[in-house]
């Protein structure tokens, strides 16, 4: 089990979801089924993958005085989540997200941020000391940039290992690139990003390259059902994932991320890190839901055997 220091930055969300047997299209009604609210916000995914999977988390995020909100501060224990940095901002509803899945398993999301656009550089200013005893500091771009371009700089400044998941996709600042250890687009942003549009591996070795020239160390772009791509200290190359009959691929990234951050702190190599990711990943995207989803560590162990 990890015992380095995990600090999560990010989202809180109340995922309303609907299954339909295809999209919307503009101006059109369809029928769903299956609706429910489930916990979800990428910070929040991210951290609650960490905490059922042996990472010491601790988040840094907003959420609502609704029911939700003190619903999900309840489960983020449970979770082994701590909760300190965890602000209720008063009223104000927790962030939600409206998602489609669609038969395939594919999804359409739209957000809100409420709760999590009061995640300032303020309010993260007393929770800079969770940095001190931590080793990874974990960030997605669902809550305020300026907090993110902050935290990265206070961490890199100290010498902690910084993970940008540049999800949702949105131009960044060569100035906090400068300050990412380890960034993990999928194809979607590593294009916004760089430009590239990652069809072959010799594309993602481009783009990684984009980001290298930035000055960030280690690039993991993920290929959805493809895998990732990695490019570090050891060279570039694509690590296959796991064959799956996929349900939902709701928050794969995010559990991917959580699981990578967890594994890198119990010193697994870069490879066995991505396995391991790649494996929560798989399982998670069998099941409906963001948190419902995500795989305890018996079940990620079990998946190996
Ligand atoms: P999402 O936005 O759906 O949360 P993402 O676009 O951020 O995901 P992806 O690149 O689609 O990220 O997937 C992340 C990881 O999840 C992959 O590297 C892989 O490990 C796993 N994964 C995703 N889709 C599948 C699938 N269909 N089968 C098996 N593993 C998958």
């Amino acid at each position: 089990m990890a015992t380095k220091k995990l600090v999560v930055l990010g989202s809180v969300n109340a995922d309303h979801i609907l299954q339909v047997e295809s999209f919307p299209r503009p101006g059109e009604t369809v029928s769903g089924h299956g609706y429910r609210v489930v916990p979800g916000g990428k910070g929040a995914n991210q951290a609650v993958a960490a905490g059922r999977l042996g990472a010491d988390v601790s988040l840094i995020a907003c959420v609502g005085d609704d029911d939700f909100g003190k619903r999900m501060i309840n489960a983020f224990v449970k979770d082994g989540v701590q909760t300190g940095a965890v602000t209720t901002i008063p009223n104000t509803p927790t962030g939600i997200a409206i998602i489609y899945v669609d038969a395939n398993g594919e999804n359409s999301i739209g957000i809100s941020a409420e709760a999590n656009a009061h995640l300032l550089p303020e309010l993260v200013e007393p929770h800079l000391s969770l940095l001190n005893s931590a080793h990874t500091l974990l960030m997605q771009l669902e809550t305020p940039l300026i907090t993110v371009e902050i935290m990265a700089k206070a961490a890199h400044l100290a010498n902690k290992v910084v993970i940008l998941n540049p999800a949702p996709a949105r131009p960044l600042p060569d100035s906090l690139l400068a300050n990412v250890t380890i960034i993990t687009p999928n194809e979607t942003e590593t294009e916004i990003l760089t430009g590239i549009t990652v069809k072959t591996e010799e594309d993602a070795h481009k783009a990684a390259n984009v980001f290298h020239a930035k000055g960030v160390d280690k690039v993991v772009i993920t290929l959805g059902a493809g895998g990732a791509f990695v490019s570090d200290e050891s060279g570039t190359r694509i690590i296959t994932g796991f064959t799956v009959s996929p349900t939902d691929t709701t928050a794969a990234g995010d559990v991917f991320n959580g699981a990578l951050a967890t594994a890198l702190l119990e010193n697994k190599t870069m490879n066995d890190a991505v396995l391991f990711a790649h494996a929560a990943a798989a399982i998670s995207v069998t099941r409906l839901g963001a948190q419902p989803s995500i795989p305890t560590r018996k079940e990620v162990e079990d998946f190996f055997v």
